[in-house]
């Protein structure tokens, strides 16, 4: 079966491009190696000019996926002591941009209806294990249900998240400077009686040797259990395994909830795998997403972000296809466009960060891995605490500060 164009990973930035180009008339398949509903647990994003969502027609929908507080609970490792603190983000900024939480399941779903309703076909189940540019189109080879198939396109859109396929396959990835070096280890569990006792879009957290280990709700009875540790803290230990285990060990209240559940996927080691490709278009391909770019962001800028990239990279396409061939002055323009994106938003987080006057405080604190609610938490409590922090240990400290004065 031709297509005229083949997006691969139905995530977040994939459904969208799929959907905004099927709007526009384009024949266009989305293949996923799973469903393109992941588990991710809750993530910030910055609601400022959404207008890809105006496009499709879905902001009402969208907005049914925000909730606007945040809680985090701090423990003691028996869970003797626990403190609250909770966040509602409000529409205060005065450029009108402001932030929420969103369940990034009903998120990405929401997009990815929207994709199906628009006309794309959309194929689950199918991991793609090969890319051939030949002169007249791509030729894609994936695998589904132990079979090897074939689909040809005349262009391709890479969204596979950080699987990065053409990137890697290309060679376009170069490293950039990351601003934090923990890692996180961590697995999801299954328990309705554990589950059941979790506060929705909550955090649970508890301080151990050189880190945090925390526990956090996701959809069903599903609940995520993970370690966040500078590099060298791993130490001596030989595998993730080792080390989430043992270190869970010394946290009762955690090893308890651990023992009564089911584990439901195996312990993964994420490190700050910050990247940014090159050569993101040209006239077979379009890189959008994570496929693209992960940069280590303040309370991570994501979402937002990308979905300006897929409007521009929507743009791309339809010249491309208009015959405005993507000659490199044009891929030039678009790359520039990509980066302008990703370094504003970035700049826009920190003017909002730097109303607190905590800049170097979060950027101790600026932590890829995990919700990056944690650091937003920690900046409410300290604003009243008129701490000036410049490290990640002393926000800890002054946090500590803060959640002991409200115990006792
Ligand atoms: C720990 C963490 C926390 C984050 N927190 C926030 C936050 O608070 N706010 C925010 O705005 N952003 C946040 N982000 C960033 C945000 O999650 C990403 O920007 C967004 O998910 C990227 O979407 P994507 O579509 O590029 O990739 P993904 O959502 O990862 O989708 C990629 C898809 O490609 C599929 N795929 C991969 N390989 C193949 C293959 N070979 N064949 C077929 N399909 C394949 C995968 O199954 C997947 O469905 C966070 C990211 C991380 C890692």
């Amino acid at each position: 079966m031709n297509y005229d164009i083949a997006i691969i990973g139905a995530g977040l930035t994939g459904s969208a491009t799929a959907a905004l180009l099927a709007k526009q008339g384009f024949k266009v398949i989305l293949l996923d190696k799973g469903t393109g509903l992941n588990f991710h647990l809750s993530e910030t994003l910055l609601v400022q000019d959404l207008t890809l969502l105006d496009s499709l027609g879905i902001t009402n929908q969208i907005a049914n996926t925000y909730h606007y507080e945040m809680v985090c609970y701090y423990l003691d490792k028996d869970a003797r002591q626990k403190v609250r603190i909770s966040h509602t983000f409000d529409k205060s900024y005065t450029d009108g941009t402001y932030l929420v939480r969103v369940d990034r399941e009903k998120f990405d779903k929401t997009l990815l209806d929207c994709a199906i309703k628009n006309g794309v076909v959309y194929r689950p189940c199918c991991e793609i294990k090969n890319i051939d540019f030949t002169e007249n189109a791509t030729e894609i080879f994936y695998n589904h249900a132990s079979n090897n198939c074939k689909i040809s396109a005349k262009f391709i859109v890479d969204a596979s998240g950080k699987s990065s396929l053409l990137a890697n396959k290309l060679n376009l990835k170069s490293q950039i400077k990351k601003l934090d070096d923990r890692v996180t280890i961590f697995s999801h569990f299954e328990s309705e009686a554990i589950r059941s006792g979790l506060e929705s879009h909550a955090i649970y957290i508890t301080e151990i040797k050189n880190g945090y280990i925390f526990i956090a709700p996701l959809p069903g009875n599903r609940f995520s259990v993970g370690l966040v540790l500078s590099e060298q803290a791993q130490g001596n230990f030989t595998s993730s395994e080792e080390i989430f285990f043992s270190l869970i060990k010394e946290t009762p209240w955690i090893n308890r909830s651990v023992l009564d559940s089911h584990q439901v996927l195996p312990v993964i080691t994420a490190n700050n795998h910050s990247y940014l490709c090159k050569n993101l278009l040209t006239n077979k391909y379009a890189l959008v997403g994570e496929a693209a770019a992960f940069r280590d962001p303040f309370l991570c800028n994501g979402i937002s972000a990308n979905l300006k990239i897929v409007e521009k990279t929507v743009e791309a396409i339809v010249a491309i296809f208009s015959n405005i061939s993507a000659h490199p002055a044009y891929t030039e323009t678009y790359e520039n466009d990509v980066n302008i994106i990703l370094e504003n938003q970035t700049k826009k987080l920190l003017s909002w960060i730097d109303s607190y006057s905590l800049k170097l405080s979060v950027q101790g604190l600026a932590d890829p891995h995990i919700p990056y609610g944690i650091p937003y938490f920690l900046l409410s409590a300290f604003k009243s605490s008129n701490e000036s922090c410049v490290s990640s240990i002393n926000l800890m400290n002054a946090a500590r500060k803060t959640f002991s004065e409200q115990i006792s």
